[in-house]
């Protein structure tokens, strides 16, 4: 079959590989999309130790069960469209046992640990299944919306920690595609007014189709005192910090009001990620801040929830629809930032 395998850094070919077998605890997959992910990108141009190459990358895959292991627990049939939470926890460890999957200390991810979704099939491993880390999607579900169940679950758990309360005020800072996914996501959730903030016009653009009220270009405009203007001088509610950078981290302290929640969404390269704030906002304003990884289960779900009833303009998300053989077309076009999210279809 033909799959995009990982080799090294800016070593990624699409090549024939043997198609997997089904074991007795597995399930396996047809794969008819699969989402190009930030990561994936990141892993090509800088390489990434985690991942056990040769391997076929992808983790934002959905597809059709094709076959059942005859003792795979979880009930699915031949023919059930499935989506995953694609970091599979141990389901032992201190933090699995405290119902925090997404944080477990053993997470062997698809396309890092396991053969992942770029794929024509793909098996699903018994610990995913195990664990609950696999979710059906309804049967009329397109495939390119299911694809995207993974990033977005991953901004459900970043609304989820940010404890959105309906009508909140929600500053993004970052309009890149997570950016991007997290105001949508959050105004499905019930946000009020959603701010976004990005030096690029064109992601201020996009930001604006779908959806997004104030557009503020911090390179022109003055950040605080827009946000302070939209807000009644109080601050935001709620700040996602989507821009992998400390600047934003750093002043999204200041970007909110007392009791507020700062989100720190996007990961800072390590060795640059030392921040230098001011405690006293945090102090006096009792504030929050939380960081946010990954997804479990339970975000996927929900993620599915919301793109098939359309709470989330998956259409919209899913900008390129390219063939299993053109990820290199797709990276070009993410890091033009025409794309916000390229779906390859096997
Ligand atoms: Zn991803
Ligand atoms: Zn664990």
């Amino acid at each position: 079959m033909q799959a995009v395998v990982y080799h090294a850094p800016g070593d990624i070919r699409v090549e024939d590989v043997p198609s997997p077998t089904c074991g007795p605890a597995e399930l396996l997959v047809q794969v008819d999309a699969c989402a190009v992910c930030g990561t994936d990108l990141k892993s090509f141009r800088h390489g990434n130790p985690r991942i056990k190459a040769p391997l076929p990358m992808g983790h934002e895959f959905t597809g059709l069960v094709v076959e059942v292991g005859t003792n795979a627990v979880g009930g699915f049939a031949v023919g059930d469209r499935v989506v995953m939470a694609t970091s599979i926890s141990c389901g032992d460890c201190g933090y699995c046992r405290r119902g925090w999957p997404n944080l477990c200390v053993n997470l062997a991810p698809m396309g890092f640990s396991f053969p992942g979704g770029m794929a024509e099939q793909v098996v699903i491993p018994e610990l995913a299944l195990r664990n609950g880390h696999v979710i059906r999607t309804p049967a009329d579900m397109p495939a390119e919306h299911a694809a995207l169940a993974e990033p977005v679950s991953c901004a459900v758990n970043s609304l989820e920690q940010c404890q959105l309360a309906p009508g909140d005020t929600v500053l993004v800072l970052g309009g890149g595609p997570m950016g991007l996914i997290n105001a949508c996501v959050a105004r499905s959730l019930g946000a009020g007014k959603i701010i976004l903030s990005e030096i690029n016009d064109d992601r201020l653009a996009r930001a604006e189709q779908l959806g997004c009220d104030v557009l503020i270009n911090p390179q022109r405009d003055d950040l605080a005192k827009r946000v302070a203007a939209e807000t009644d001088g109080l601050g935001a509610d709620v700040a996602i910090v989507a821009a992998p950078a400390a600047a934003p981290q750093e002043q999204a302290i200041s970007l909110v009001r007392k009791r507020g929640t700062v989100c720190l969404f996007a990961s800072l390269p390590s060795g640059k990620s030392m921040l230098q704030v001011d405690s006293r906002p945090i102090h006096y304003g009792e504030l929050r801040v939380v960081g946010t990884s990954d997804s479990a289960p339970r975000h996927v779900e929900k993620a599915v929830e919301l793109l098939a009833t359309s709470a989330v303009p998956a259409a919209q998300l899913a900008t390129h629809s390219l063939p299993l053989a053109s990820i290199h077309e797709a990276f070009t076009l993410m890091e033009s930032g025409e794309a916000l999210r390229v779906v390859l279809k096997p």
